[in-house]
């Protein structure tokens, strides 16, 4: 992803390369950002009508839009915990240890490899090439143990290039975690209901639960584990995505706001229907964050 090819408008579906046409109106729609800086401007999404894969179409500079980006501003709060120790909890399952070398790819400020250090984690390792202070790719000797790629590949121009760059980063028999939004059912002529799962300008693609499997098993991988929910989906209080979803709404889907930790008290209490979410959000999701877990195959001697 660099500056300028962030800034080249798309012709084709990256997933199935059928071509982008803007002039037939049914695949189109707009929705308008959800953070401060973007909540009055409109952008248009693009729905591939053969892999149903969403598109944001109109060209962005990254630089600029990642410069004073509000999820950078996050805390590792109770909240945060939650759903990292959900994440954690996945990792474990397939076998990752305390001592692997893990790489977080796409980090922001680094709030998961903080959790995993607390955790005992402490090989673990942030890069993200839009945040400050986590430009700088870490090395490991032989590749990694663990790549994730959680809450990434929707904010990517290039899906293929960031997945192969991934897997050069992961050793033989190491595995990889992508997580992403999916583009189903969204209906692209009512966005305003997915405002949070579009959160535009900064998400550029959402896959389809199959696609992801298709494009991630393309390589010469084995599937681990497969996941439909959002990671964010537990059974603790507040820690669920239909609750973040409709705190969100309250707040006029201003993401500013949400990262302001009195003005999202207020908004809590002031607003009942928000309290059953926080308890019972898990059971009613409005959207779905599939995520698989892959093995990178150890290639055979010649
Ligand atoms: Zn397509």
């Amino acid at each position: 992803m660099s500056k300028t090819e962030s800034k080249v408008k798309l012709e084709s579906c990256p997933v199935c390369q059928s071509k982008i046409d803007d002039s037939s109106p049914e695949n189109l729609g707009k929705v308008r950002g959800n953070t401060e800086r973007f909540k009055n401007t409109e952008f248009n999404i693009w729905k591939c009508p053969n892999c149903r894969t969403l598109l944001a179409i109109d060209p962005v500079d990254f630089d600029d839009i990642y410069s004073d980006y509000p999820l950078n501003e996050r805390k590792l709060d109770a909240f945060a915990k939650g759903t990292f120790s959900n994440l954690l909890a996945r990792l474990k399952k397939v076998g990752v240890k305390k001592t692997d070398y893990i790489l977080d790819y796409g980090s922001g400020r680094g709030l998961f490899v903080e959790y995993l250090k607390q955790k005992g984690y402490m090989n673990s390792f942030s890069y993200d090439p839009y945040c400050l202070g986590f430009k700088e790719l870490p090395i490991s000797q032989g590749g990694f143990d663990v790549v994730i790629n959680n809450d990434v590949l929707e904010h990517c121009e290039d899906i293929h290039k960031v997945i192969n760059h991934n897997f050069e980063l992961l050793k033989e028999g190491g595995v990889l975690y992508i997580g992403t939004p999916e583009s189903d059912p969204v209906n692209i002529k009512n966005l305003e209901p997915e405002i949070m799962r579009l959160h535009q300008p900064f998400h550029r693609i959402i896959l389809t639960e199959k696609s992801l499997h298709e494009v991630v098993l393309n390589y010469n991988v084995s599937l681990v584990a497969s996941y439909k929910r959002s990671y964010h989906d537990t059974l603790r209080p507040f820690s669920n995505y239909r609750f973040l979803d409709e705190l969100n709404k309250a707040l006029g889907h201003n993401l500013d706001l949400a990262m302001d930790e009195s003005i999202t008290t207020r908004t809590f209490l002031l607003n009942p229907q928000l309290w059953f979410f926080a308890i019972f959000g898990y059971f009613f999701p409005s959207a779905y964050e599939p995520a698989v877990i892959v093995r990178k195959s150890i290639s055979k001697p010649t």
